[in-house]
C-alpha cells in the first residue's frame, strides 16, 4: 500500500526526518502550493516567491534523485488550497492509507495534521540541535529560563568554540566587545544577489497576479532559491561580513540596511542550510585566523543559543503561545506599520526597508518597530501578525517568541527577565536616524520632543506595579521620582496627546 510523505515549504532538506524514513520504491512525496498558507496572514510577496520557487527547485531535485513527487501548483484547477485538503485528494487519487510528515513548526499545522481522518505520523524535526525532549528536560524545575545558561549547555553539547571543557578565549560571551555604533562605509562588502532563473521568473509572475494587495515590493527579487545558492550566500558571509559581524551587530544606518548581518535566516528556516554547518563554517574561519572571536562567538550564540532557545520555548508552551498579553496592551496597529507616512525617521526607515527587502535586522525589529509597539501599548497579537507577515524568515516557532516574548514582554517574562523598554537615546546612540528626524531626540518634552522619550516614561508608569520591584528596573523609577514635578506632568500629558493623535489616525 502506498504511503504519502508530506514535505512543507519550510522543510526543503534532503535529509529531513520524513524523507529519511520513507522509501522511494513505494512512497509518494506530496508537495503543495496552497492559498491558505499564503494568506492566513498577508505574507510579503518576496516571502511567498522565495518559498514557492525553492519548493519547485526542491521537487525537481527529488525527482532527479528517484522520488515520485505529487506536486500541486498554486493555480492548478484541482487544488483544494489547503494542506489537509491536498493530502486527502492525493490519498484518494493514489490509494494511499497512511501519511508521514516531519512535525511542522507551527501548532496550527501540527493540530491540523493531528485532526486528519487518515493516520498521520509526525516525525520529530531533528534539523534543530536541541530536541523538544532535551529542552523540556533543561527547563524542568527551573524557576526562570535564561538564554545564557541554555547557550552554555549548547556549547558543551555541540563542542563549538570549546577547548576541552573550557570556552575558547576563556569566556562564554564576548558581547562586551560588540554593540558599537557604525559609520557609513562605501567599501563595506555587499551581499550577493541572485538573478532569477526561469523557474523563479514564472513564480514572480504568479505571485504578482495572485497576491496584488499584500504589503511589500516583489521586485527586484534577489534571494537564493536552491541549496547551491544558500551555500554561496554562506561562503560570502563567512569570507566578507563575519569579521565585522560583532562590531556592527547592533548598529543601524539609514543608507545601509544590512551592514554585516548574514541574511542567512530564510535559508536556515526553510531547510536549505543546517545550523551546524553554518556554525562550523564560522568556527573554522576563526580557527584559521580570519575572523575575530567576538564576531564568531556572537554569531554562533545567535544560532545555537537564541534560535534554539526560542524554538524550545515555543514548543514547550504548546498551542496558544501567541495569544498571551500579560500587559493588557490593546491599541490597534497604526497605519505607519503598513507604510503610512510618519515623521519618526527611525520607524519610517525600518518600515520602508521592510517593504522593499522583506528584511530588517534584529535591532531594527527589536529596538525600533518592536520598542515603539511596546511603549505605545499596541496589541501584541496585532504586532505578531505583522511580523509574521512582513519578514522573509518569519515562521511562527521563531517569530512568536521573539515578538510576544522578547519584544513585547507579553509572556510575562518567560523568555527575558525585563522588557526592552528604552527612550530615543538608545536609537540615537546606535543609529544615524535621529539627525534627519523632524523630532529632536535631546528634547524630553515640548513640541519637538522625540515620541520615544515621552512614551518610555508613560510605559514605565502604566506598569509601575509590575516592574518597580524588578532589580534591573528600580533605578529608572527612582530617576522618575526625583524628576521635577512640572516635567513629570508635561511628559505624561504630552504622551497622552501623542497616543491620542496616533489613535485618531493623524500623521505622527
Ligand atoms: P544575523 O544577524 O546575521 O544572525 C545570524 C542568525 O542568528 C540568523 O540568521 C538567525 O538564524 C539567528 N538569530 C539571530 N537572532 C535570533 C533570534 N532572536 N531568534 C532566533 N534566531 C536568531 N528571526 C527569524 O528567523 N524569523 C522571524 O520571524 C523573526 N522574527 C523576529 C521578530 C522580532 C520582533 C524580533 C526582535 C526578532 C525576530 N527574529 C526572527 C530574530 C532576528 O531578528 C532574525 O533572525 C535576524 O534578523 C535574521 O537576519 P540575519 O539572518 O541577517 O541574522
Ligand atoms: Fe526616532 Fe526619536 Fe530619533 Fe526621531 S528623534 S529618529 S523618533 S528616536
Amino acid at each position: 500500500m502506498k504511503r504519502l510523505v508530506l514535505i512543507l515549504g519550510d522543510q526543503l532538506a534532503h535529509d529531513i526526518a520524513a524523507l529519511r524514513f520513507a522509501d522511494p520504491a513505494r512512497d509518494v512525496v506530496v508537495m503543495a502550493e496552497v492559498r491558505g498558507e499564503g494568506t492566513y496572514v498577508p505574507h510579503h510577496p518576496q516571502k511567498i516567491a522565495l518559498i514557492l520557487s525553492a519548493m519547485r527547485h526542491f521537487a525537481a531535485d527529488l525527482r532527479h534523485a528517484g522520488w515520485e513527487v505529487a506536486y500541486t501548483r498554486l493555480d492548478d484547477p484541482d487544488n483544494t488550497q489547503t494542506i489537509p485538503g491536498e493530502l486527502l485528494r492525493r490519498a484518494s487519487e493514489l490509494g494511499a492509507t497512511e501519511i508521514h510528515a516531519t512535525r511542522p513548526g507551527e501548532w496550527r499545522l501540527i493540530t491540523a495534521l493531528d485532526e486528519m481522518p487518515l493516520p498521520v505520523t509526525q516525525h520529530a524535526d531533528d534539523r534543530f540541535l536541541c530536541s523538544d525532549a532535551d529542552f523540556a528536560a533543561w527547563a524542568e524545575g527551573r524557576k526562570q529560563f535564561r538564554m545564557e545558561w541554555f547557550y552554555r549547555e549548547m556549547r558543551r553539547k555541540t563542542r563549538l568554540l570549546m577547548d576541552g571543557d573550557q570556552p575558547v578565549g576563556g569566556k562564554w560571551n564576548f558581547d562586551h566587545d560588540n554593540r558599537k555604533a557604525a559609520k557609513p562605509d562605501l567599501f563595506r562588502p555587499r551581499p550577493p544577489r541572485f538573478v532569477p532563473d526561469s523557474v523563479t521568473a514564472e513564480v514572480l509572475d504568479l505571485v504578482d497576479a495572485q497576491y496584488p494587495d499584500h504589503f511589500g515590493r516583489l521586485r527586484p527579487f534577489g534571494w537564493g532559491v536552491t541549496r547551491a545558492d544558500a551555500l554561496t550566500a554562506l561562503d560570502w558571509f563567512i569570507d566578507h561580513a563575519l569579521p565585522r559581524f560583532g562590531d556592527e551587530q547592533d548598529a543601524m544606518l539609514a543608507d545601509d540596511p544590512i551592514l554585516s548581518h548574514s541574511l542567512l535566516s530564510p535559508y536556515l528556516n526553510i531547510g536549505l542550510l543546517s545550523p551546524m554547518e553554518v556554525c562550523a563554517a564560522a568556527e573554522a574561519s576563526h580557527r584559521k585566523g580570519k575572523a575575530p572571536l567576538n564576531a564568531v562567538e556572537g554569531f554562533i550564540r545567535q544560532i545555537i543559543g537564541w534560535r534554539e532557545y526560542v524554538r524550545g520555548i515555543y514548543m514547550l508552551h504548546g498551542p496558544g503561545y501567541a495569544d498571551q498579553n500579560v500587559l493588557g496592551a490593546d491599541r490597534a496597529l497604526p497605519a505607519l506599520y503598513w507604510g503610512a507616512k510618519t515623521d519618526m525617521a527611525c520607524l519610517s526607515h525600518a518600515v520602508a526597508q521592510t517593504r522593499d527587502l522583506a528584511y530588517a535586522h534584529h535591532i531594527q525589529r527589536l529596538m525600533v518597530t518592536g520598542l515603539f509597539g511596546l511603549i505605545a501599548g499596541i496589541s501584541p497579537q496585532a504586532l505578531h501578525e505583522w511580523y509574521l507577515a512582513v519578514y522573509i524568515d518569519a515562521f511562527e516557532w521563531v517569530e512568536a517568541p521573539n515578538t510576544i516574548g522578547m519584544s513585547q514582554f507579553a509572556d510575562g517574562g518567560v523568555l527575558g527577565s525585563k522588557p526592552y523598554a528604552a527612550s530615543g537615546a538608545y536609537i540615537d546612540r546606535m543609529s544615524d536616524y535621529c539627525g534627519s528626524c523632524r523630532y529632536k531626540v535631546k528634547d524630553k518634552t515640548g513640541p519637538d520632543a522625540c515620541p520615544f522619550n515621552l512614551l518610555y516614561w508613560h510605559f514605565l508608569l502604566r506598569h509601575r506595579d509590575r516592574f518597580q520591584a524588578n532589580p534591573r528596573m528600580a533605578q529608572m523609577y527612582r530617576t522618575w521620582d526625583k524628576m521635577d514635578e512640572t516635567r513629570r506632568q508635561d511628559t505624561l500629558s504630552e504622551a497622552d496627546a501623542f497616543l491620542h493623535r496616533l489613535e485618531s489616525g493623524k500623521r505622527v
